[in-house]
């Protein structure tokens, strides 16, 4: 449900999410048990954020989803819902004290209704708590990318989106850093792994806003470009092999540059994901076969023309 939140986000921000939603439940509670004491007493409470018409606008959750909702990224169905739930949470909250006051009479119905709003409020949220404490796990601890299990779930995210939009293109890039164990060998593991993060930083920071990448193996890294075309997905990654070679790693005063190959093609529509991430590995082969630093693009639909033209041919020399 919160998936494609994930590929907007880093794991900076899931944290503070997280976090957000636990000060914010906490502030809940703390109305609810005020709310309990006032039924309990029989005594109707003055702040606005039990008597007010827009009641949810005075308690600490409410302005705080007011302003996730303001992020574009959020405006999903589940932050919508939550919302939702929030206000008619007040809305009977509030009912409930004026027929109270009103009646002196308490009224069961309501207070079933307002538990029952509560209990799916809090299902909710937790719901969303939940995902955001998973998504800690879906980084990787050394880059703070997305890690080959979130980089996965993102292609499905994709290769569903671009099925159902109609054809509308993605293309994917494989990087491989260019002879790092030669980098290892000379400056040990450790530098090394200094290298790793420097090199993220870098493809991270240099991709478009809507643009994704994950730790996709050791020093392999995975490019996911929605909404752009072979020849400019090349583009952009043609960018980020530049940007990295021209921005050199700092080592006790020395610059060492740093240089990574890259494979560039489609994540195809009716095609299997490892199909197309396999084509993208061919394209790294050639680029680091021709030289490295290099980006190489394979065309889907050429690749599979091609395929299918050794298919007959062999299937000619079987006639044969
Ligand atoms: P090529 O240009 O052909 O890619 O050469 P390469 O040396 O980069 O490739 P190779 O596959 O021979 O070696 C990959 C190296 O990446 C070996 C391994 O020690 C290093 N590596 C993989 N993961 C990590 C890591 O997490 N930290 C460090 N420091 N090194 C890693
Ligand atoms: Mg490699
Ligand atoms: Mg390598």
């Amino acid at each position: 449900m919160f998936e494609s939140l994930l590929e907007r986000r880093d794991q900076a921000d899931v944290e503070r999410l997280s976090n957000e939603i636990k000060t914010a439940l906490a502030d809940h509670h703390h109305w609810m048990h005020k709310i309990s004491l006032a039924i309990a007493a029989r005594k109707p409470i003055d702040e606005p954020s039990f008597i007010a018409e827009d009641a949810h606008q005075y308690c600490n959750f409410g302005l705080w989803i007011d302003s996730i909702l303001k992020d574009k990224d959020f405006q999903t169905h589940a932050f919508t819902r939550i919302d939702q739930l929030h206000k008619t949470l007040h809305d009977q909250a509030r009912m409930l004290l004026v027929s109270l006051e009103k009646t002196q009479q308490f009224d069961e119905q309501k207070y079933d209704d307002f538990l029952e709003t509560q209990r799916n409020f809090f299902n909710e949220v937790l719901s969303m708590l939940e995902f955001s404490v998973i998504s800690k796990y879906q980084f990787d601890p050394t880059t703070k990318l997305l890690n080959r299990r979130s980089a996965n779930m993102l292609l499905a995210h994709e290769k569903a989106r671009i099925q159902q939009t109609n054809h509308s293109d993605c293309c994917i890039a494989l990087g491989d850093i260019d002879k790092f164990k030669d980098f290892n060998d000379t400056y040990g593991h450790d530098l090394g792994d200094l290298v790793l993060e420097h090199v993220a930083f870098i493809f991270n920071t240099t991709i478009r806003k809507h643009d994704s990448v994950a730790r996709f193996g050791g020093e392999e890294f995975l490019f996911v470009m929605p909404n752009l075309n072979l020849e400019n997905a090349k583009k952009v990654i043609e960018r980020v092999r530049k940007k990295l070679e021209s921005t050199p790693f700092i080592h006790q005063g020395n610059a060492l540059t740093i240089t990574a190959s890259f494979g560039v093609t489609q994540l195809s529509h009716d095609d299997d994901i490892k199909n197309s991430i396999k084509r993208a590995d061919v394209a790294l082969y050639t680029a680091k076969n021709s030289g490295r630093n290099k980006t190489i693009s394979l065309d889907a639909a050429e690749a599979e023309a091609i395929n299918h033209n050794s298919a007959d041919s062999e299937l000619n020399q079987v006639d044969a």
